[in-house]
């Protein structure tokens, strides 16, 4: 992989250009999809962004998302632009197969691929150019410093802006991880500069809820929660029932892996969602346990070292039994946890 400053100068020579990102994008993938796409249409190329599923209806608010096809939906339209791409974008994420039913597609593909991701181990060899830096606290950090390096910055607009703030705020917890570093700071000072708008932003994710995601939370907390005091760590298991009762549908369930992390000594918080097709898990830790490795290992997934996913094809129970096996196989690094 060759490094992404060498495509510096052909930003201004106009291509076909492909955005995609990890399937079920969150704030970061569309965020940093979506200000790369503002940036790139300036500079008079064609611009499309895939998103391999659908995705949260908290998303809908940013700048030109009506025109993200959804793989799943509108195969054909986007096979006939990926087949068309010089360029792919390939953002928020680093195994091909985080795509879902286009992995395939993008393998084959003869357009350029180039990797903007802060993931842990990146298949590098399948992208021809791009930056992979796991210290940096979000794709969007990372959209903003192509932008920046590039001598672009009179292109950040207010929706470049809006764009890149919602993946920043996101991936940092609202600023408060510890990848909150100076220059992500400094980055958002910038942003404010150009005319963002941050209130509006925060609104516009976090206030638009239903009031049955509410009820269903109150649900889970109440009975779905089971805390193991001994290991500091909180595991959620959600059935289809559960899902199916409240109206669950994409985006609702974000975030809920967090609550377990503000009771006092928990350091390690799981949740397990079955989604009928699979059993998605999510994992959050605070401190010196690397949930990235947990994943890996025993969850086919990957991610972060404090915030990682993965999913099994098993039932439900099987999963929360593995969970139990894996936290009691990792006991001396969970009961004795260092900062
Ligand atoms: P979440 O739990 O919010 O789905 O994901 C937490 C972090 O782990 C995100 O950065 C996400 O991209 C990553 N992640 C989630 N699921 C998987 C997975 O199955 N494989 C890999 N490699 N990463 C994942
Ligand atoms: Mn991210």
């Amino acid at each position: 992989m060759l490094q992404i400053n060498e495509i510096f100068p052909q930003l201004r020579d106009p291509k076909n250009v492909v955005i995609t990102t990890h399937q079920k994008p969150d704030g970061d993938a569309m965020g940093s999809s979506l200000g790369l796409f503002h940036f790139l249409k300036q500079l008079g190329h064609s611009v499309t962004v895939i998103s391999p599923t659908n995705w949260a209806d908290f998303l809908d608010w940013m700048p030109s998302t009506k025109l993200v096809l959804d793989y799943e939906r509108q195969t054909e339209e986007a096979n006939e632009l990926i087949d068309k791409a010089d360029w792919i974008f390939c953002l928020d994420f680093n195994t091909l197969s985080r795509t879902k039913r286009m992995e395939e597609k993008l393998a084959n593909a003869t357009g350029i691929r180039i990797l903007v991701d802060h993931h842990q181990e990146p298949q590098i060899e399948k992208f021809a150019y791009g930056v992979s830096s796991t210290n940096k606290s979000s794709t969007c950090e990372m959209v903003y410093d192509l932008i920046m390096d590039s001598g672009n910055e009179a292109f950040i607009n207010e929706s470049v802006a809006e764009c890149l703030y919602s993946g920043v705020m996101t991936d940092t917890g609202s600023f408060r991880f510890p990848s909150t570093s100076a220059s992500v700071h400094r980055m958002v000072a910038t942003l404010k500069d150009k005319g963002l708008q941050h209130s509006r932003v925060h609104e516009a994710l976090f206030d638009n809820y239903l009031e049955n995601r509410f009820r269903f939370i109150g649900h889970i907390l109440l009975n779905r929660m089971e805390i193991f005091y001994e290991y500091n760590t909180a595991l959620i298991a959600v059935n289809q029932q559960d899902l199916i009762k409240y109206d669950i549908i994409t985006g609702d369930t974000e975030g809920l892996v967090n609550y377990p992390l503000s009771i006092k000594g928990i350091k390690l918080a799981a949740i397990v969602i079955d989604r009928g097709e699979e059993r998605k898990c999510s994992f959050r830790s605070k401190g010196s346990f690397d949930v990235n490795t947990f994943a890996r290992k025993y969850f086919n997934g990957g991610g972060h070292f404090n915030a990682a996913g993965g999913q099994s094809k098993e039932p439900l129970d099987a999963v929360v039994a593995k969970f139990k096996e894996a936290m009691t196989e990792n006991k001396d690094q969970l009961s004795n946890y260092q900062f």
